[in-house]
């Protein structure tokens, strides 16, 4: 085995940033500040940098790693299964055994009639898979102009250029090219910016209706699906109104249009149930999934497809021309299997949304006695802690991010990783996290408020 020492910090940063281009990264603002911080090792919901600092990780990664970080399962299992058979794919009338055994457990896991599962690798590609599933639905069926996506404004769906216009993020779709034909946005069911005077209920009704405007606006006849996170994740952590999410299956129902459930983050124990859809009664044509599937350990996801959309895309004559050279990759496919053992050996839905879910919740509410707190929102294990100057009136900080970037960093000093949306900080821990780490999240949050503001 290779076993060259690890060069000094200073070195480390100092190649990052000659070399390592980051993610969603302002590369000047790293340089000056120095470069970036080195994570070198984590355990439960802790990371060590090689300063030696340990921040609580309140990000879980980024909204994946469910059953915290350290587990020997998961590596033992990967390296029974690199020994085993380290890839192979089933392009060609072949399949492997793990991968088969994924797509049964999840046949099983997901709600009633989601049975049969394409693989990608991340929930960008999931979704480009999705598109071209739903398309091909209504090709299929003789209706090929209902080739229209409707998403929403404030929704993740990823970075691919049709997954990116998918997403309702402005900042997204700053390059060129971007959104891509036939993808519209409906509103966002966010009441905190958009409520007005209406009750939360109300606004739920309202939003709705704003999906089913814009269905209008297109043609109906033209709208091959409507897709959306139960919970808005990326957006902000934006918890629909308990009236939103059976409007919306009544609209989609009414005018004939496939539902996609974006589960990528709701998925797998985030907010209490296995999947978000039963948390909120959405009965999916197709469900996006990834993150927690592994727990972030291998990349792996996968389109979970309705057995009536299925029949008519894949049970049809000819093939459905579409797959990634790493689809259902059995090594990923292995530790996605093991993940879902640890979950369901050790209770860990259960303890979300019965135990550690509610008191999350509870003692992240605490916050709303603190004057420039305005909103805390969450199911299960992620939430959003809105800051604001203007409590009652709800108007948005000027400029946008100036509470929220230096809470943020405030955070990280004082040893908790958390991320700022516009001016709320979101939270989205590992779902093992105790009852004592969430009373530190919470202290250190106020304490880094205080100091920041
Ligand atoms: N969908 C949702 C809801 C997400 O939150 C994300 C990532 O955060 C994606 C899709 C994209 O997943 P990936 O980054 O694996 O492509």
């Amino acid at each position: 085995l290779r076993n060259d020492p690890v060069p000094a910090t200073a070195t480390l940063k100092a190649l990052d940033l000659a070399h390592h281009l980051h993610p969603f990264t302002d590369h000047g603002e790293l340089r000056q500040e120095g470069g970036a911080r080195v994570i070198a090792s984590a355990q439960g919901c802790h990371l060590t940098d090689t300063d030696g600092q340990r921040l609580l990780d309140g990000m879980g990664g980024l909204w994946c790693v469910n059953i915290g970080y350290g587990r020997r399962e998961l590596a033992e299992v990967a390296a029974r299964q690199m020994n085993e058979l380290p890839y192979y794919n089933s392009f060609f009338k072949t399949t492997m055994p793990e991968t088969v055994l994924l797509a049964e457990e999840l046949a099983a896991l997901t709600p009633e009639g989601l049975n049969r599962v394409f693989f990608s690798n991340s929930g960008s590609e999931a979704n480009d898979t999705n598109i071209r599933i739903a398309r091909s639905y209504w090709q299929k069926r003789g209706e090929p102009q209902r080739t229209v996506i409707v998403s929403r404004k404030l929704a993740y769906h990823g970075s691919t250029i049709a997954a990116a216009s998918l997403t309702g993020l402005e900042s997204m779709h700053d390059i060129p090219g971007v959104p891509i034909p036939d993808i519209v946005h409906a509103p966002a069911p966010f009441w905190w910016a958009n409520g007005g005077d209406l009750s939360a209920d109300e606004f739920g009704i309202e939003a709705a209706r704003g999906l089913e405007e814009t269905i209008r606006a297109v043609g109906p006849e033209r709208v091959a699906a409507f897709i959306g996170e139960p919970v808005q994740g990326a957006g902000g952590v934006i918890v629909p109104p308990a009236t939103y999410w059976a409007e919306v299956q009544r609209i989609c129902r009414k005018y004939g249009i496939l539902l996609i459930v974006d589960e990528v983050i709701c998925g797998f124990g985030r907010t209490g149930r296995w999947f978000g859809s039963q948390t909120f009664d959405i009965a999916p044509d197709i469900m996006t999934i990834a993150k927690g599937m592994s727990s972030g350990y291998l990349p792996i996801s996968a389109s979970v497809v309705h057995d009536a959309v299925a029949e008519v895309v894949f049970d049809a004559p000819g093939r459905f021309p579409h797959g990634y050279t790493y689809s259902g990759h059995p090594v990923a496919a292995a530790v996605a299997r093991e993940n879902i053992a640890i979950m369901k050996r050790e209770g860990i839905v259960d303890y979300v949304g019965d135990d550690i879910g509610p008191y999350f919740q509870e003692r992240l509410a605490t916050l709303l006695d603190h004057p420039l707190v305005g909103e805390v929102r969450g199911v299960g294990l992620m939430a959003a802690v809105e800051l604001t100057r203007d409590k009652t009136g709800r108007a948005p900080v000027e400029p946008v991010g100036s509470m929220a970037t230096p809470v943020r960093n405030a955070c990280f000093e004082n040893g908790l990783v958390t991320r700022a949306v516009r001016d709320c900080l979101v939270f989205s821990p590992p779902l093992v996290i105790t009852r004592a780490e969430v009373d530190e999240l919470v202290a250190i949050l106020r304490r880094s408020i205080d100091q920041a503001l």
